[in-house]
């Protein structure tokens, strides 16, 4: 039996090595990818419940390596956010964003709103909202189009500079939401004294709506809640009409989710298509 744990600690300590190879090839690759042009954005309409209209799109990061094809941002953000170099890559997709939906308005199309996820770390940096006045005025964006979206994560960075970074932000006339609502600790009403515009409501909770009754008794609860703390709701996921339909008895503001659209590169999207369905 000697061996055979000998031969399980080999077969194992192999798997890790193996894993931790990958992880430092990403690392590597990584300092190279935008210079390689190997990264680009996607965009996936986030849509108006109401009238069924195009309201904002959303920017996704993709990476696709020559040799190691396409990585997930699930993947490889946090080793980003672990090496620091998320504020390289988050700049350039702040960047790229926001350039990309003035040049939708330019194009005559009727303005909408670019969310752009922010990294923690990002938010962190002294000189965040230097950067985003930068970019503003360098793509000529209005700061009415822009909205940042952060997860829960950051209500654990409870300080003066996350405050004061926030306060500016909103001063600047730019919209924050809260992502992935639900999946971490955060009450709403701790969220509030943030002075947060909207909450997405994670995908887990939409996507249970159509097999249990507890997807729709959570759901419904953030929406009234957050509506009587005035923020607006985006359900995130949504995949079919028992979802739509639920969301929208339920007077959820927004969707979004493969059901009205993937997200794809902006070229491939056409903005003069309403989403009726
Ligand atoms: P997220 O911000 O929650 O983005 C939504 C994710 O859900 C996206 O995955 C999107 O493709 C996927 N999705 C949208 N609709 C549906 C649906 O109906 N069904 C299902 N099953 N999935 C749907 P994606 O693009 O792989 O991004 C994963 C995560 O990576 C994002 O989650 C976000 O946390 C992070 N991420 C992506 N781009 C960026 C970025 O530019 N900066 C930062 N900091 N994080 C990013
Ligand atoms: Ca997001
Ligand atoms: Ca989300
Ligand atoms: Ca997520």
């Amino acid at each position: 039996t000697k061996k055979h744990k000998i031969a399980q600690y080999t077969v194992y300590s192999e798997e890790l090595d193996q894993q931790s190879v990958y992880r430092l090839t990403i690392e590597r690759e990584l300092k190279s990818a935008l210079t390689k042009q190997e990264m680009s954005l996607h965009y996936q309409p986030i849509i108006d419940l109401k009238n069924n209209r195009l309201s904002a799109m959303e920017a996704l990061i993709r990476w696709n390596h020559p040799e190691l094809g396409f990585i997930p941002p699930d993947f490889f953000i946090p080793i980003s956010e672990e090496t620091g170099q998320i504020v390289s890559l988050g700049r350039w997709v702040l960047y790229t964003a926001c350039a990309q939906n003035k040049a939708w308005q330019d194009q005559g199309h009727p303005p909408i709103k670019i969310c752009v996820n922010i990294s923690t770390i990002q938010l962190q940096q002294l000189d965040f909202v230097q950067t985003v006045i930068e970019i503003l005025e360098e793509t000529g964006l209005n700061a009415k189009w822009l909205e940042l979206e952060v997860t829960e994560s950051i209500l654990l960075v409870d300080t003066e500079l996350l405050k004061n970074s926030l306060h500016q932000l909103k001063e600047l006339g730019v919209s924050m939401s809260i992502d992935d609502f639900g999946t971490g600790f955060t009450s709403l009403s701790y969220l509030r004294q943030f002075s947060f515009d909207r909450i997405k409501i994670d995908r887990s909770f939409v996507g249970d709506i159509s097999k249990d009754l507890n997807g729709k008794a959570i759901t419904a609860t953030i929406i009234s809640l957050a509506h009587t703390l005035n923020m607006t709701v985006v359900a995130e996921g949504i995949e079919d009409d028992t979802q739509l339909a639920f969301l929208q008895g339920k007077k959820c503001d927004e969707g979004q989710g493969y059901y009205f659209g993937r997200p794809l590169p902006a070229a491939l999207h056409d903005l003069t298509t309403v989403y009726k369905k």
